[in-house]
């Protein structure tokens, strides 16, 4: 659980659902890049070649292509086949998502007020694009007989999976409906996109536009490395002195470390505050724009709230069960997360400190516990987590546990010019895909959080594997001067998070398109079942080198890691939780009064369910992107739900004795990563694991038990 992530299948799924039918016919600007055959190695996109100019002729060029195909299957006059109908759907519209996943890309790390301009120009266009074809009677009428016809089709697991997820989400974006309600949905559908897309540029905004200037008198507690990146950040706005602003690599280490109680509480209430000042920038009103949007829609749909309506497809399937597990780990939590306040609040006492315990003071005061208690500070930390150290370290747990290899490419054509590229091959030579990491934070340019996309997604053409092109994104502390950057357990841990989704991307073999998403609560299993491995002993003794002198992490060092490992997890969990109940509990609502106003509810949320005022939700309504971008709407709760699985999973080669059993991680590869949505998520779990997962392991994992 952690930052904003964004996996390929979710990108390349919400490009294709946000995404339309143009008026005019279309031509082909040969000299467009996006529209070339791609002629790099691995048909990696000529990003260098890429101008913004270039994106919206050759949307608009694809989104006729895409008109094409699907008239084609319309117009045919043969009887809807499998074939005919469900395949050819399947392969439809493939120039737009190579196209989007390329835009997908450059807004989320190489954003400027060009590509934001484009982003605005496209969502409407994009949006009416894949509604018209959602909702198109014709076509649906001709997946409908196919449907209705399944069970003398003879078709395999594979096909009848394939036919009928693809009746169930033209059912589900409305195609049964009659016709002027589907006219209110498409409406609906397109303002909500407009909504969402500008909830996330008044977020990127605000999160750019505060600065914390300090002088050198003002900087106690901070140390070498944070107060270098502080003075490169002044120096780039061209300021005297240090700077701090609202994107975590910058402020968190503040919030830690600085001894300034003033400006922490500056600091962290411009954090809590942004898209909440009534400027022009404001979320509120966006927000209840969007939850009256997404309520009606759900009504329409034949649901009482709009959880309803998007739980249908997950693992979860309804609310209740949402609501049931967050409220089994509420409690211990909050009681892990109220111990470790008092641990803060005796240091206090201890030192005479006239102040009463508040949210500023929270992480500044638990690394004193933390080193009070353990023994333990992340500056101890940080040189034996050289970021190449980190690397290797995620290679040869990949190389243990799959046998798979990682090469360095050279000269290929490269997202960013700071990313790097990677061949991955399989235990048999073969070329399994190609990864891209992308590292560092660049703050106004790239979004915050770390996050796995992709260019490419897995694919069969005529028979042939085609295999994809993945890419982890990261917003790591770089290094200073000639220093190496060296990363925070936190960081590191997320390195290996962002690896898990890359794996599950590049292990994933599914015949057909359309059956290549995890449902949004089973794809954090893959990615956090790796941050198991990222502090094991036997793995931190291979990479965890002390940047200088090579030293392997020394054995007490392990030891007091793994103690502390579970010491603010009271926190974590209550924050987190917290903004998992503000999320469910927006989309549960049956109802909106004209007079709703976000602050109350937000308020009454969590003081209804004791949350202390210490404890800010890990994000607040005003800056929540995962609910209210659309990416996890209704879905936050997906990382505890996943949080459970990838313990009990984590389980099964604990239980064996060995972390790198290769029988069960060759069990976890064919029943999972290779599969994402073959079968119902459930039921692959159980093929996995031999029956269905529980809670314990999350709770003991968390010393919450
Ligand atoms: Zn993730």
């Amino acid at each position: 659980m952690k930052m904003p992530v964004y996996i390929l299948s979710i990108v390349l799924f919400l490009l294709s659902y946000l995404l339309p039918f143009t008026m005019s016919a279309q031509t082909k600007d040969a000299s467009n890049p996006l529209l070339q055959k791609w002629s790099a190695p691995y048909e990696i996109p000529p990003f260098e070649k890429i101008k913004p100019e270039h994106y919206v002729p050759a949307y608009q060029y694809a989104m006729a292509e895409h008109n094409k195909e699907i008239k084609a299957i319309i117009e045919n006059k043969k009887p809807a086949t499998f074939e005919n109908t469900i395949v050819a759907y399947d392969n439809s519209g493939k120039l737009l998502s190579k196209i989007s996943a390329v835009f997908g890309s450059a807004s989320g790390i190489a954003s400027n007020p060009q590509i934001i301009a484009i982003a605005k120009e496209l969502s409407p266009l994009t949006s009416k694009h894949f509604n018209d074809i959602s909702l198109n009677e014709t076509l649906f009428k001709r997946v409908k007989q196919v449907y209705d016809n399944r069970n003398n089709l003879k078709l395999n697991p594979a096909q009848m999976r394939l036919l009928t997820e693809t009746y169930k989400r033209f059912e589900r974006n409305g195609a049964n409906l009659p016709n002027d309600k589907k006219e209110e949905i498409k409406k609906i559908n397109s303002r909500i996109a407009e909504l969402q897309l500008a909830f996330g540029q008044n977020l990127l905004a605000e999160t750019a536009d505060y600065t914390l200037l300090l002088s050198k008198d003002e900087t106690a507690g901070l140390d070498q490395n944070l107060l270098a990146a502080a003075a490169a950040r002044a120096k780039k706005i061209g300021k005297e002195g240090y700077a701090f602003g609202l994107d975590n690599p910058s402020i968190m280490p503040f919030l830690e470390n600085s001894e300034n109680r003033k400006y922490r509480e500056e600091i962290l209430n411009a954090y809590l505050n942004r898209c909440n000042r009534n400027n022009d920038k404001d979320n509120k009103s966006v927000i209840k724009e969007l939850i009256e949007l997404r309520l009606k829609k759900a009504q329409i749909m034949g649901f009482d709230n709009f959880a309803q309506y998007q739980l249908q497809d997950k693992m979860a399937k309804t609310p209740e069960a949402v609501y049931e597990l967050l409220d089994q780990i509420w409690k211990p939590a909050l009681k892990a997360a109220k111990k470790e306040a008092a641990d803060m609040e005796e240091i206090i006492k201890d030192n005479n400190i006239p102040v009463t315990l508040e949210a500023y003071d929270w992480r500044y005061f638990f690394e004193k516990s933390r080193k009070k208690n353990f023994d333990l500070s992340e500056a101890q930390l940080r040189p034996y987590f050289k970021l190449e150290n980190v690397r290797e370290g995620i290679f040869y747990v990949c190389n243990q546990l799959y046998g798979i290899t990682f090469t360095q490419l050279n000269n290929v054509p490269l997202p960013n010019p700071e990313a790097t590229a990677w061949l991955c091959k399989d235990v048999d030579g073969k070329d399994l895909g190609v990864l891209f990491m992308d590292m560092f934070a660049r703050p106004g340019e790239k979004r915050g959080g770390a996050w796995c996309g992709g260019f490419r997604s897995q694919a069969y053409e005529n028979g042939k594997k085609v295999i994809p092109l993945v890419t982890i994104v990261g917003n790591f502390t770089r290094g200073i001067g000639n220093e190496p950057a060296l990363l925070s357990s936190d960081e590191t841990r997320t390195y290996f998070h962002e690896f898990g989704h890359a794996l599950a991307n590049l292990f994933k073999d599914v015949p057909y398109d359309g059956l290549s998403g995890f449902p949004r609560d089973f794809v954090e299993l893959p990615s956090q079942i790796m941050e198991h491995w990222a502090f094991a002993p036997e793995v931190l003794k291979i990479y965890a080198k002390h940047y200088k002198t090579g030293e392997i992490i020394p054995k007490d060092l392990i030891d007091k890691l793994d103690k502390a490992g579970k010491y603010g997890q009271g926190f974590v969990t209550t924050e987190y939780l917290a903004a998992s109940y503000l999320d469910m509990d927006y989309h549960t609502l049956k109802s909106i009064p004209s007079n709703f106003s976000v602050l109350i509810f937000e308020d009454n949320t969590l003081t209804d369910r004791g949350l202390i005022r210490q404890i800010p939700p890990r994000y607040r309504s005003a800056y929540f992107q995962h609910t209210f971008t659309g990416g996890y709407t209704a879905g936050y709760y997906s990382y505890i739900w996943a949080g459970v699985l990838d313990c009990d999973a984590f389980q099964a080669f604990v239980e064996k004795g060995n972390i790198f059993d290769k029988v069960t991680a060759t069990k976890f590869r064919k029943e999972i990563l290779e599969k994402a949505n073959m079968e119902d998520a459930m039921d692959l779990y159980i093929k996995f694991r031999g029956k269905k997962p529980g809670i314990e392991a999350l709770l003991k994992n968390r010393g919450l038990n």
